[in-house]
């Protein structure tokens, strides 16, 4: 039988990924990636799953370019074009707005437009997403999955800064939380692998990518989370500081004549790993670099770890008892290392590692890389791809998410 497909948009500051996803089975029939977009070094790939990769050069061409590329690419495949129901498109920030998939109007684009002073990286990208996309597919709905929707359950106490309480009501200034796509879809993932109902659950999820936070769920619910108004606060990141004193930024910006720009840069882009590192943002080169002996390279590692481990012991308090603790992301999903040294952190809260199960990522054992008579500790690839097409076809199903 020839299932329903549904294309899912997902663009960032300079980047554009595409996929046709099966929203049942996840499968992909095509993906695509165009990156260094408003560069001379811009370029797509283009993979067909039947008839294979094609790599395109795009001097200097910005998302809508690089979408008409792709949706011409995609017009000979008359059969597949006509299997798709829906374009699901990847919103980061969606304010208090949104708690679940919608579908784009006239209102939601003002709505996410007005978020755009909270992310102004990321919602600007994602509206040229979307107006590309409508322009290529206007007979089709168009859906927009919204990072932050997830976290819209987070109680009073967990969101608000101990700031002037105005600060919130007459400029939203509050914690939001992002990823909350891949914590949603972790949290299923592993209600599927525990055999349990998800809204029975208490879990720990950790997105550990480029970009890294923590969620704490309590019965199927995101009660608190690391990331803040921004993506910036909490764990450190491949680039971003995560979690720092503000004095420190009135320092810079009072002492050492740092303009706000100048600060934004530091803490967003030459931070975390690579800050600490003094060499990359990437674990597996880090990693390599601390065993042939580099010391920051090792402290870098050293810090991520304790950090994280703080951080899920912070976290712990809203989510007791805990059924799962869940690695995920490129991190997450694939360093032995960084797993075993946050749970060797964790020992006092009675948190183990079983070294076979972790060195197999728990491949072999249902995820699980904890000893039985331990705290539940599961390793889980996360896919933000199928939850976004899952989102959209539920919603064009009149379903509720
Ligand atoms: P993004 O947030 O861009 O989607 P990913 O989830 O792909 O990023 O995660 C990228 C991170 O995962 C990088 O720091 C990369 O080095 C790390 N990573 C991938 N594989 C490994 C590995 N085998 N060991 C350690 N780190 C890894």
């Amino acid at each position: 039988m020839n299932r329903s497909l549904v294309l899912v948009v997902n663009c960032g500051s300079s980047s554009l990924k595409l996929a046709i996803v099966e929203p049942e089975s996840g499968d992909r029939f095509v993906e695509a990636l165009a990156e260094r977009l408003f560069t001379a070094q811009a370029g797509m790939t283009i993979h067909f799953r039947e008839a294979g990769k094609t790599v395109i050069r795009l001097p200097d061409a910005d998302h809508a370019q690089a979408f008409e590329v792709f949706a011409a690419h995609l017009s000979t495949e008359k059969e597949m074009n006509s299997r798709i129901i829906a374009v699901s498109h990847r919103v980061v920030h969606g304010g208090e707005y949104f708690r679940c998939p919608v579908l784009v109007d006239g209102d939601v684009l003002q709505k996410i437009d007005a978020c755009s002073g909270l992310a102004p990286l990321h919602n600007p990208a994602n509206l040229q997403g979307i107006h590309a996309a409508i322009r290529h597919f206007p007979e089709l709905p168009h859906v927009a999955v919204f990072d932050t929707a997830f976290h819209q359950t987070l109680p009073e106490t967990a969101y608000v800064y101990a700031i002037p309480y105005e600060l919130y009501e007459k400029h939203q200034l509050r914690r939001y939380g992002f990823h909350g796509t891949s914590h949603n879809y972790l949290m299923l993932e592993a209600a599927r692998k525990l055999g349990r109902p998800a809204d029975q659950l208490n879990l720990l999820t950790l997105h550990l990518g480029n970009g890294c936070s923590a969620c704490a769920i309590r019965q199927g619910r995101s009660v608190d989370t690391t990331m803040g108004l921004t993506p910036l606060e909490g764990l450190v990141m491949g680039t971003r500081s995560g979690d720092l004193d503000p004095g420190l930024i009135l320092h810079l910006l009072e002492h050492m004549d740092f303009s706000p720009k100048e600060v934004d840069e530091l803490l967003n882009r030459r931070s975390g790993l690579l800050g600490l590192s003094g060499l990359s943002n990437d674990m597996r080169t880090l990693a390599q670099a601390a065993q042939s002996g580099n010391r920051q390279a090792r402290l870098a590692i050293e810090v991520f770890c304790f950090r994280l481990a703080k951080t899920i012991a912070a976290l712990s308090v809203s989510c007791s008892p805990l059924d799962a603790l869940v690695f995920s992301g490129g991190i997450g999903e694939n360093s032995v290392q960084i797993r075993q040294r946050t749970l060797t952190w964790l020992a006092p809260l009675g948190f183990a590692v079983d070294e076979q199960k972790n060195s197999v990522h728990g491949k072999d054992s249902n995820g699980r890389i904890s000893p039985m008579s331990t705290p539940d500790v599961r390793v889980i690839p996360t896919d933000e791809e199928v939850m976004l097409a899952r989102g959209a076809a539920s919603l064009i199903a009149g379903e509720s998410p």
